[in-house]
């Protein structure tokens, strides 16, 4: 049995604000919370200068993206992808391992303790991408929920992606189940959960959709696709299926408390009002929707239908970034333009710093059906982020949870994941920072090059 206890200048457990506040990790679970002197422990990490909080929960990302940052930096979704699907083909494990280091290491350095990975290209014959990914988060000491993806529709279907970038169905189903079987473990505190994801509607057939369903249901692991994202594909699917892309879903059978869905933008008040019923969860991602142009979810109607609402950095190629703290930021932001540009008097007021962490923490822990993360409390998950408050950019800030939203930090001071302290003064400790630095200048030179 090993014990740590932290402490911070400010501990937010997400339903208490502890100034002073402590808590003990035993064997990578909480113990004991309070304020005032910490109980005696095997290790201790004491940070006076920081906020602490519940660990980010990244609930949409696609690791490999890190080697393909900065093409297409003025396109649409449809534009943007029609250019990277042709370099995505040519991936391979070495490739995706040196992305996936990197937007990792980025994570963990912005507070995140939790992510999936959405992980839909896999070029026939380069087998180890998925071991690749899964290794990675292991190696680095990231909480992980990987999806198998897949692309399946190819152009010469009807499809977006051409037919390089897509498998053979029957290859999906079979390597899904076989992922499923190897890597997920349903048990409380796992460090590991796969999901199951086709990628869009544009890029798999319905009937993949329902198969993968059904698999996922037969061995009770989550849902995940993207939905909504833009007019493009509301086109799409209104003149190739003559429905919405959220009826489409719902007729798919893809609604309910095992399925979360990435984006959620276009929705009308019938289709929040559903997602929130049926407890389907949406990932909001701020940046990567602001950089293709793509729309403004509605996140104030969603989560006040009782929708739950997570927060996702999405893939790099389409945010050049993975920091989680920073979608806190750009979620306030973008939710007060889009309310101002609406003419509501109230914009300013807008999905606060507090609602906001929210989306970051316990709102993306039920994106991903965890119910030991998200908020520190006993008998959850013992990851936690601490953040600087005594630096240039936070020093003598009012209200340091809203600073740090407002005014997001540039990286975590420290991060414990399951009771292990991964990231401290700012420095990842099991990897080294200048390393994955040139591995994925040198995977990105060689991808680009290819
Ligand atoms: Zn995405």
């Amino acid at each position: 049995m090993t014990t740590l206890a932290l402490r911070a200048g400010l501990l937010a457990t997400g339903t208490a604000e502890l100034e002073g506040g402590w808590l003990v990790a035993t064997d990578g679970m909480i113990t004991e919370i309070g304020s005032g002197a910490p109980p005696a422990a095997d290790h201790k990490l004491d940070l006076p200068n920081c906020v602490a909080m519940p660990g980010l929960v990244n609930a949409h990302d696609h690791m490999f993206q890190w080697a393909t940052r900065g093409y297409v930096s003025d396109g649409t979704l449809f534009e943007w992808l029609r250019a990277l699907y042709p370099v995505w083909a040519r991936i391979d494990a070495e490739t995706v391992r040196a992305a996936a280091r990197a937007a990792m290491a980025k994570l963990l350095l912005s507070g995140c303790t939790l992510s999936t990975d959405h992980h839909y290209v896999f070029p026939t014959g380069s087998a180890g991408i998925f071991e690749a990914l899964v290794g990675c988060a292991s190696e680095l000491g990231l909480r992980f929920h990987p999806c198998r993806g897949s692309m399946s529709l190819g152009q010469s279907k009807g499809g977006l992606p051409p037919d390089t970038a897509v498998e053979d169905e029957d290859r999906i189903l079979a390597d899904t189940d076989d992922v499923i079987k190897r890597f997920h473990d349903a048990s409380l505190g796992s460090m590991c959960r796969v999901a199951v994801a086709p990628c869009s509607p544009f890029s798999v057939t319905p009937q993949l959709m329902r198969d993968s369903a059904a698999l996922a249901r037969k061995h009770g692991v989550r849902l995940h696709t993207h939905v909504a994202e833009t007019l493009d594909e509301e086109r799409f699917c209104i003149e190739r299926f003559g429905r919405r892309p959220m009826d489409l879903m719902e007729d798919l059978g893809w609604s309910g408390d095992d399925v979360w869905f990435a984006h959620g933008i276009h929705l009308n008040d019938g289709e929040v009002d559903r997602v929130a019923e049926s407890k389907t969860g949406i990932a909001h991602c701020p940046s990567s929707n602001m950089r293709l142009g793509a729309g403004a979810c509605r996140v104030e109607d969603l989560v006040k239908a009782g929708a739950r609402v997570g927060l996702g950095v999405d893939g790099s190629a389409s945010n050049e970034d993975s920091n989680l703290a920073m979608e806190v930021h750009q979620s306030i932001y973008l939710a007060r333009a889009r309310a101002a540009m609406a003419g509501r008097a109230d914009a300013p007021s807008a999905l606060d710093a507090r609602a906001a962490w929210r989306l970051a923490t316990s709102g993306g822990a039920a994106c991903l059906g965890r119910d030991d993360c998200g908020t520190l409390e006993v008998g959850k998950c013992a990851d936690v982020a601490f953040f600087r408050v005594d630096d240039l950019a936070h020093a003598g800030i009012n209200d340091p949870l809203a600073g740090l939203a407002l005014a997001p930090p540039a990286r975590a001071e420290a991060v414990v994941v399951n009771g292990a302290i991964v990231v401290r003064e700012g420095r990842l400790l099991r990897a080294d920072e200048d390393e994955i630095t040139r591995e994925i200048s040198a995977a990105a030179r060689r991808l680009a090059q290819a």
